[in-house]
């Protein structure tokens, strides 16, 4: 493990460190060979070829402040973790990497470092309810202003920027739960001109499919829970940033406020990592082929899918994106029964929140994910469910669809 996840010695913030390349691996690698290995040299005493889990809250120090590799308390700087940050900046194309507890974990520390009372922050009108929730219900109270508007187009962006001093714009590409497509370079340029910075949620593309990062954005956040760990097992965040000294300042607040990525899920969401590119891969052809075969179900009013030519994202999916993602959204011709029906009667479909694993899941965002934006502008539609396709057999996934829609 390199000395790079060094705590006290990494400066004032006493921050996790900077994100030191491991030898081996330089950034211009493939996309792959960086999911396995950046920040994963074979341990140096051992030769193990995974990063040992490093079960522990504390360092022996060699005299007072005689740090090894820097390490002092685990959540300053634990070297598992610090394993999982350095492959997380190098996939994102980033200087710095920070994993934390949750993805809600990961925006709290965000906004909280990034913003101050009274400050205003543009938020998608379509997003993830627990990050609406956040603003609405959590941050509201300590005066963070949010405006929700219409990211996926860009002039309402602009219009919204030109109406007030914006802190920060918040975006969400795809979208949860509606799969709209944001133009991450247009809004990048509008957001910088109104001298906002802007925040990427990758979860639903995950790196391999889209690299927010390389079109302008200033940060990127994950919900790593999703396709990044990939299996259902963890719950984890990420932020990843550009500019070197936004990435130092957010290590601050990581530490400061401690919602940090335990060394076992950071062990987890590093194994699931390393085999996100395949994993994608077959979660876009099975979606591609299940969107495909629901956009002509006659109990089917329209499926919401971004690699669907008549998708209004298209065109800019295609251009920012590698694939178009492993999640579908689907509405009911007959309305929020037929919806909640759906969901009840698949059968490899397992109902339940979450999405991005192996196995394919439905839900009824109305009802479950999205019950807090209830009565909000970002409301969902009750006759919509949300699939997570996975990577099963993709005739049986259609089998079983077809036999819940009846
Ligand atoms: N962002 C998106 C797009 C999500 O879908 C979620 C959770 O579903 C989150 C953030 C929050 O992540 P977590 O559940 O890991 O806290």
């Amino acid at each position: 493990m390199t000395p790079a996840h060094a705590g006290r010695d990494a400066g004032p913030a006493g921050s996790s460190g900077g994100p030191a390349r491991s030898a081996r691996v330089p950034g211009d690698h493939g996309f792959q060979t960086l999911a396995i290995h950046a920040g994963q040299d074979p341990d140096p005493i051992t030769g193990a070829v995974v990063p040992p889990i490093y079960q522990v809250s504390t360092y022996k120090q060699d005299g007072v402040g005689g740090l090894r590799g820097g390490y002092e308390y685990s959540r300053t700087a634990n070297p598992t973790r610090g394993a999982l940050e350095e492959c997380l900046a190098a996939l994102e194309g980033g200087t710095r990497g920070l994993a934390f507890a949750s993805g809600m974990a990961a925006e709290d520390c965000l906004l909280r470092a990034a913003c101050s009372p009274g400050d205003r922050v543009l938020i998608p009108d379509d997003a993830y309810g627990g990050t609406y929730r956040l603003f609405a219900k959590v941050l509201d109270r300590w005066g963070l202003r949010h405006v929700p508007a219409r990211i996926t187009d860009a002039a309402a962006v602009k219009d919204a920027l030109d109406a007030a001093p914006t802190r920060l714009v918040w975006v969400e590409t795809p979208t949860n739960p509606l799969l709209g497509i944001a133009d991450i370079a247009a809004i990048a340029r509008l957001a910088h001109d109104a001298g906002a910075l802007l925040v990427v949620d990758n979860t639903f593309a995950s790196p391999y499919l889209q690299r927010p990062l390389t079109l302008g954005a200033d940060v990127v956040v994950h919900s790593t829970t999703k396709y990044l760990g990939g299996h259902s097992d963890v719950i984890g965040g990420a932020l990843v940033v550009a500019d070197a000294a936004l990435g130092e300042e957010l290590a601050f607040y990581q530490n400061a406020i401690g919602a940090v990525a335990g060394p076992f899920d950071a062990w987890l969401t590093l194994r699931g990592i390393r085999t996100l590119a395949v994993r994608m891969d077959a979660h876009c052809a099975n979606a591609a082929r299940i969107a495909t075969a629901l956009d002509v179900h006659p109990a089917v009013a329209c499926v919401l899918y971004p690699g669907l030519p008549s998708h209004l994202g298209h065109e800019v999916a295609a251009k920012q994106m590698r694939g178009f993602g492993g999640i579908v959204s689907l509405r009911l011709r007959d309305g929020e029964d037929a919806a909640v029906a759906l969901c009840e009667r698949t059968e490899l479909f397992t109902l339940g929140e979450s999405l991005g694993g192996v196995e394919s899941l439905i839900e009824h965002p109305a009802r479950m994910t999205h019950a807090s934006v209830a009565g909000s502008p970002l409301e969902v539609p009750a006759d919509l469910v949300r699939l997570s396709v996975g990577i099963e057999t993709c005739s049986d996934l259609l089998d079983d669809l077809a036999g819940a829609l009846g």
